[in-house]
C-alpha cells in the first residue's frame, strides 16, 4: 500500500513539473500581448486626445460638423478610432473642453458618441424622445455654447422613430401624451399629404415627419434662445441638422 502511494506521489510530481512547463510556455505569448497593447496604448495617447481649451477654442463651427462627417464614415467602416479611456478620465477630471452639444432621440439604436467616433469629453449630449428642445434642452444647450464654450449645435432625427410614430399614432398615455406634444408642430408643418396618407404605415410621411422636427427644432431653438441666437448670428456658433439612418448607420446632413 505504502509503496503504491510512494510511486503514485511520484507520478503527480512529474505531472505537476510537466504541467508547469506547459504554463510557463503558453505564458510567454501572453507577455508578448501584453507588450504590443502597451505600444499600442502608447501610441493611442499620442493620436487620442482631448482637446485642450485654446485648442477648442479655435476650431471654427464648420471644422466640428467636418470632424463628425469623418466620424461616421469611420463608424460605418467599423474603424473606431481606439480610445484611451483611462487617459482620458485623467484628462477631463478637472476640466472639459467639449466641441459641440448634440440634441439626439434616447433610441438605443443611436449611440451618439459612437456615430460620429467621438471619446469620453468630446461631446455634451441631450436626449430625449422625439429630440425636441423645450426649456430644460435650451438651458443645457445655452450651457454647452455660451457657459462652456461648445461651437456646433447638432440636432439629429432618426429614422423610424418610436416617438414620431406615437405622435402620427395619437397615442394617449400617462406621461407620454405631454412629451408627445411637442411633436405636433412637426405635424402641422407636414400637410402636404392627404389626410388619408398621414399614418405611421406610409413611411414617406413619417420621414417627412421625422424631417420636419429636426426643422422646427432648430427654429424654436433660434427664436427661443436670445443667447443662442446672437451666438448664430455672431458666427460663434452653428446649428446644424442630422438624420440618423438606423439601417445603414450613416448620418445625412440636412
Ligand atoms: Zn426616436
Amino acid at each position: 500500500m505504502k509503496r503504491i502511494n510512494y510511486w503514485s506521489s511520484i507520478l503527480l510530481f512529474l505531472f505537476l513539473l510537466t504541467s508547469c512547463g506547459e504554463a510557463e510556455e503558453r505564458n510567454e505569448p501572453v507577455d508578448r500581448t501584453e507588450e504590443s497593447e502597451m505600444t499600442a496604448q502608447n501610441t493611442q495617447r499620442d493620436t487620442d486626445v482631448n482637446l485642450t481649451k485654446e485648442e477648442r477654442d479655435a476650431l471654427m463651427p464648420a471644422d466640428v460638423v467636418a470632424e463628425f462627417k469623418g466620424g461616421n464614415e469611420r463608424f460605418i467602416k467599423d474603424s473606431l478610432t481606439p480610445r484611451n479611456r483611462q487617459g482620458r478620465i485623467q484628462a477631463t477630471a478637472g476640466e472639459q473642453n467639449p466641441k459641440a452639444m448634440i440634441l439626439s432621440c434616447i433610441d438605443s439604436r443611436v449611440p451618439v458618441e459612437e456615430i460620429f467616433d467621438q471619446g469620453l469629453g468630446d461631446l455634451f449630449v441631450g436626449r430625449i424622445a422625439g429630440n425636441f428642445a423645450d426649456e430644460e434642452m435650451l438651458g443645457s444647450m445655452e450651457f454647452a455654447t455660451k457657459v462652456a464654450g461648445s461651437k456646433s449645435i447638432v440636432v439629429m432625427g432618426h429614422e423610424e422613430c418610436g416617438a414620431i410614430k406615437s405622435a402620427i399614432a395619437g397615442v394617449e398615455l400617462g406621461n407620454i401624451s405631454q412629451m408627445l406634444s411637442h411633436i405636433d408642430p412637426a405635424l402641422e408643418m407636414t400637410d402636404n399629404f392627404p389626410e388619408d396618407q398621414r399614418t405611421v404605415k406610409n413611411k414617406e410621411y413619417v420621414d417627412a415627419v421625422i424631417r420636419n422636427n429636426v426643422k422646427h427644432t432648430i427654429d424654436k431653438i433660434k427664436s427661443d434662445s436670445d443667447i443662442i441666437a446672437e451666438m448664430v448670428n455672431n458666427g460663434e456658433i452653428n446649428i446644424v441638422g442630422a438624420y440618423y439612418n438606423v439601417d445603414t448607420g450613416t448620418v445625412e446632413w440636412l
